[in-house]
């Protein structure tokens, strides 16, 4: 990866104030110009990553679409997944970890997320989104400012310094209710689980139903203090497992 941001930080800031009361759409077709065809979109299929899909679907935008499929995914992600497929005519990508999970449980025990799911989560999400981003100059996520602790300070745009990158956040200022209120106008296809207790879905063994008053991410590695999977974190990129390279994309 270049050591010479591909935007200067202030052309980056200036840009990201511009676009900090624009349409989510406006700053999806405006990083898809400036970055196209060097852009991916990474979805986890929540609600906020559908309705990027369904802005990005319906306005044909050449931004590259894929999904780390961890192998853990519910059975429920992989039928929204095609879906989302079916209704935008558009292909979502499966990017995978080096090793599968016979061999994480060979090299490292079984059901690692339970003894250490920051090594789980280094091995199965964030290597393989490292290695997909190396082709990238940006990429573009789901989050919003309200969701954890450390997505609080995001901006529009900005530089992303553990993958290298432009990272672009189109849904930073929306809130949960802005979100929802766009499922509904456009009918954008979510996951059956939301209505099940589960307002964040994630892989299987780490995501719980959530009670009525808990906040909505109090699911995902319940009991744990781990809030995030480390592909929004601010630290430096923890170092690599050696030797685990992400298989090449089949699907
Ligand atoms: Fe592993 Fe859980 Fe992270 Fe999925 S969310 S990669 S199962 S620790």
């Amino acid at each position: 990866m270049s050591s010479q941001p591909l935007v200067p930080t202030d052309d980056l800031l200036d840009a990201s104030r511009r676009l900090e009361n624009r349409a989510p759409e406006a700053i999806l077709a405006a990083a898809a110009s400036r970055f196209a065809p060097r852009i991916g979109f990474a979805t986890g299929f929540g609600p906020e990553g559908c309705v990027l899909l369904d802005m990005i679907g319906r306005h044909r935008l050449p931004i590259d679409v894929f999904t780390l499929d961890t192998g853990l995914l519910f059975p429920e992600t992989h039928e929204l997944w095609r879906r989302l497929e079916s209704r935008y005519r558009l292909r979502i990508r499966a990017v995978r970890p080096a090793l599968d999970l016979a061999g994480q449980a060979s090299q490292l025990g079984d059901r690692l997320w339970e003894r250490d799911p920051d090594r789980c989560c280094g091995i199965r999400k964030v290597e393989p989104l490292h290695a997909e981003l190396a082709g990238l100059d940006a990429w573009v996520t789901a989050i919003r400012r309200d969701q954890t602790r450390d997505r609080a300070a995001a901006q529009v745009l900005e530089r992303d310094a553990r993958f290298g990158l432009v990272k672009v956040n189109p849904l930073v200022a929306w809130t949960s209710a802005l979100v929802w209120d766009y499922v509904r106008r456009h009918d954008v296809p979510v996951s059956p689980l939301h209505s099940l207790g589960y307002p964040s879905v994630g892989c299987r063994p780490c995501t719980s139903p959530v009670r009525p008053g808990e906040d909505p991410r109090a699911g995902r590695w319940r009991g744990r203090e781990k809030t995030e999977c480390g592909l929004h974190a601010r630290g430096p990129m923890p170092t690599l497992a050696q030797g685990l390279r992400p298989k090449e994309r089949t699907e």
